[in-house]
């Protein structure tokens, strides 16, 4: 099983942001411990860096990110 490099220290996995729980767990099973480089926060990360990522940006927002990474 895939597990993101970030998963000991980021915010949403450590349950610090909160999202609807069933689908927060779906999206921990999908992204965290799954297909991590898919995640929004995961992408915006290899651009900027842990600092570069917003505290409220979810998995699953990657309009939001792509808008982030393109400085727009
Ligand atoms: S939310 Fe994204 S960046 Fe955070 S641990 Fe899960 S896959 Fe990694």
């Amino acid at each position: 099983m895939d597990v993101c490099d970030l998963i000991d220290t980021c915010p949403f996995f450590l349950q610090e942001m909160t999202y609807l729980p069933a689908t927060q767990n779906l999206m921990m099973k999908n992204y965290c411990r799954g297909a991590y480089s898919a995640c929004a926060r995961y992408m915006v990360y290899l651009v900027l860096g842990v600092d570069g990522v917003p505290s409220d940006l979810y998995p699953n927002e990657h309009k939001k990110a792509q808008e982030i990474v393109s400085g727009s």
